[in-house]
């Protein structure tokens, strides 16, 4: 029984037409790889590396940074790992930095604007993320969606961000001579998802991030419980920004994750694949149901069903149309 299981859970995403979702975990460190792996997760879609700094008290210097990296990619074995660089302020706040003070912490310096505001902070993440593509990342790689790791920039709104983003990760990279590595961006308000395809030009793939994307898109506080039962990430509004955001990338051939918490919802994900997402990432112990709920679909349906998901007038409508008994 165990090992039936076992061997279920280890199975694909693939649609019962023959579509393949790229299936990953949310992992920030190494210790929690196994257990992922074990519940089916084929890479790491996200690491926050704020929790570093959270964890710690202190800000971890290159090396200590380099060793958890490092760490992520043995203990992967080549599988993929995509490193968000530190996302801090909004819900983040890290109180060893000292930082400013604000009114709105989730409308101000956070995510990207606080890595290009803090060269201190950004840069030794950059070269100890570097210098461990250089040592645990073999020449022959895989590149793409397959790479063993890839970065990825927080709370991007602009392009010009993301050309100034990527010119520091490349100086940085020529310095330590490490390999490329594929750099992508996260697609959490609503100013990227519209522009996705002027983003696209400029970085080799997308994650949605649809716990912000929601929360900007239908201007709710995520940490407000009294509003929670309303912030539902599959509001037709967060769809057609999503949609938006896989056309756009789909123009320049680039793939698209999504890693917010709808992505370990067995519906969310089916709305997901079929508005064109490439790969899933989620907490782990949401990994069995969204693959066996994916691996029982078609993806011609799954294509039908976002459709009609889109044009919805509300996220209840959204809901009814699962058809899949409760619990399922
Ligand atoms: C998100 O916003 O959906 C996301 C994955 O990032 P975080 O939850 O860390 O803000
Ligand atoms: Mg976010």
């Amino acid at each position: 029984q165990a090992e039936a299981e076992a061997r279920e859970r280890a199975k694909p995403a693939e649609t019962r037409d023959g579509h393949r979702i790229a299936i990953g975990a949310n992992v920030n460190n190494p210790e929690q790889v196994p257990l992922a792996l074990d519940q089916g997760a084929e890479g790491v879609g996200l690491m926050r590396t704020e929790f570093l700094f959270l964890e710690r008290g202190h800000t971890p210097d290159e090396d200590d940074q380099y060793a958890t990296y490092a760490g992520m990619l043995k203990a992967l074995g080549g599988r993929p790992l995509i490193v968000r660089t530190l996302d801090i302020g909004g819900d983040k706040q890290v109180a060893h930095l000292h930082l400013p003070k604000e009114e709105n912490p989730f409308l101000g310096v956070r995510g990207a604007r606080l890595l290009l505001r803090r060269p201190d902070l950004m840069e030794p993440q950059l070269r100890a993320l570097y210098r461990a593509a250089k040592d645990h990342v073999p020449a022959d790689a895989p590149k793409g969606k397959d790479a063993p790791l890839s970065i990825m920039m927080p709370m991007i709104t602009s392009v010009p961000e993301v050309i100034r983003l990527r010119e520091v990760c490349e100086r940085i990279r020529r310095e330590v001579g490490a390999p490329e590595v594929p750099l992508g961006i996260m697609i959490e308000v609503p100013a990227a998802a519209v522009q996705a395809d002027a983003f696209a030009r400029h970085c080799d793939f997308f994650s949605i991030g649809t716990n912000d994307l929601t929360q900007y898109t239908l201007a709710i506080d995520r940490q407000n419980t009294d509003l929670a039962p309303e912030a539902d990430s599959l509001h037709p509004a967060v769809l057609r920004l999503i949609r938006l955001t896989c056309e756009g990338a789909a123009r320049h051939g680039r793939f698209v994750g999504v890693c917010g918490g709808i992505a370990g919802d067995p519906f969310g994900a089916c709305l997901l694949a079929g508005l064109g997402v490439d790969e899933l990432s989620m907490t782990p112990r949401d990994l069995p149901g969204v693959k066996a709920r994916l691996r029982h679909a078609a993806l011609a349906d799954l294509k039908a069903l976002a459709a009609k998901a889109c044009a919805q007038e509300d996220a209840a409508a959204v809901r009814a149309l699962d058809d899949a008994p409760a619990g399922a």
